[in-house]
């Protein structure tokens, strides 16, 4: 039986790894759930898996989560150390599905005990890939990627030699606001970059599609994951979201990853790999679909893509200071403190005031730039505002 932890089951992509496992339920044991704090959610979850332990990441959901799980026999915990002790725990398979680079540590917790790290938390990747990919190797762990785009090229690549690879084009739907003029971009408000044409996500990553950050992310997450140079990884507008990206070969052939837009493909497939089991997606009719279309994302009107190549070519540092003036910026956006187009002038900003050597990635290094970066992000808002 494999044992199975979700570390942010209570989100978007916990509770759609929640759904595949309950639909299965005799063939997984859960080791942990941790939640935030949608405490009825997690409590909810825990009893229906039979979890071994549910965890909240914040002391004040304890009372709460123990009074409801109360007579279950379910271990309860909160807080950051409870938090990265269940992610300890040992299990054949850890989603890591916790927002922000807040998922960094417990993702790294739990490729200590080998197994497999089902890698939805790309934050991780985008702030200390090699220390994450060396962590890895040193305990004989396997990630997977999750982020549809990643699962989609390692699809496309199984059995295939990285030499004969000569570009990755990762698709972007374009987000909310895709056929928005430049002008109007400047005064969208938080609801409206929270509504996504194609994918039901996290209100992070919905606002993170509609500024372009999440492409931007995901171009250093491949970058960082499948070893290729920034001058072999695109981007490129697809509507339609039916192709999840693409592989381009020597010899002139491409492999595109081709399916409907719904995420518990890539974590089904993270599950089972790797063998491919039935899932509960519904298959693509290409008649009904009819056209795919493509085009260039502008560079201009999406500064984020731009940052993002800065960021692959500097390396060290500069992924965690990226991030976190991301983070920290979207924050501000949330809040009402700025507006949507200044979220890329601060991260540029954070970016060119904060050095990124990089003589070595480690995790105190790491977590020191995401305070820092958090920092002078939060004063720019401040003045912004
Ligand atoms: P979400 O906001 O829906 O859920 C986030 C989860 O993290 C929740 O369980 C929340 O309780 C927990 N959490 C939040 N802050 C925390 C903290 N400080 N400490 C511990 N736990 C905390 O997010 P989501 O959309 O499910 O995204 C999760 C991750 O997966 C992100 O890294 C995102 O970029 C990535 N991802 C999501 C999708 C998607 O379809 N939603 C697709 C690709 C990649
Ligand atoms: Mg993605």
């Amino acid at each position: 039986m494999k044992t199975i932890t979700i570390l942010g089951s209570t989100g978007s992509i916990g509770q759609n790894t929640v759904d595949l496992i309950a639909r299965n339920a005799d063939a997984f044991r859960v080791v942990a759930l941790t939640g935030g704090r949608n405490i009825e959610l997690l409590a909810k979850d825990a009893i229906r898996l039979r979890a071994e332990v549910a965890v909240t990441a914040f002391e004040e959901g304890l009372e709460s989560l123990r009074t409801l799980l109360a007579g279950t026999g379910i271990e309860v915990a909160a807080g950051r150390a409870a938090l990265l002790e269940a992610a300890s725990r040992p299990a054949d398979w850890v989603m890591s599905a916790i927002v922000g680079s807040a998922g960094l540590e417990p993702g790294l917790a739990a490729l200590r005990h080998g197994g497999t790290l089902a890698l939805a938390n790309k934050e991780s990747l985008v702030c200390a890939g090699p220390l994450l990919l060396a962590e890895a190797e040193r305990h004989g762990a396997t990630i997977l990627p999750v982020d549809s785009e990643h699962s989609a090229i390692f699809q496309a690549l199984a059995g295939e030699d990285m030499e004969a690879v000569e570009r990755i084009i990762i698709t972007a739907s374009g987000g909310a606001f895709r056929d928005w003029p430049l002008e109007k971009l400047k005064t969208a408000t938080v609801a409206e970059a929270s509504a996504h044409p194609n994918w039901a996500m996290g209100q992070r990553i919905t606002i993170d599609s509609a500024s372009l950050f999440n492409k931007a992310m995901e171009l250093i997450e491949a970058h960082e994951f499948f070893g290729v140079r920034p001058d072999q990884i695109e981007a490129v507008i697809h509507p339609e979201s039916l192709i999840h990206s693409l592989v381009a070969f020597r010899d002139g052939a491409m492999m595109a990853h081709v399916g409907m837009p719904d995420m518990r493909h890539a974590i089904g497939y993270a599950l089972n790999w790797p063998e491919r089991h039935a899932l509960p997606v519904a298959p693509l009719d290409l008649v009904k679909a009819g056209a795919m279309t493509f085009r260039d994302p502008d560079e201009n009107r999406h500064p984020a893509l731009r940052l993002a190549r800065e960021v692959m070519q500097t390396g060290g540092l500069s992924g965690a200071i990226f991030n976190a003036a991301k983070e920290r910026a979207l924050d501000g956006f949330i809040a009402g403190e700025i507006g949507f187009l200044d979220m890329a002038g601060i991260v540029e900003t954070v970016l060119e005031k904060m050095p990124a050597a990089a003589e070595g990635i480690t995790l105190d290094r790491v977590l020191e730039a995401d305070a820092e970066a958090r920092r002078i992000a939060g004063g720019i808002t401040q003045s912004v505002h």
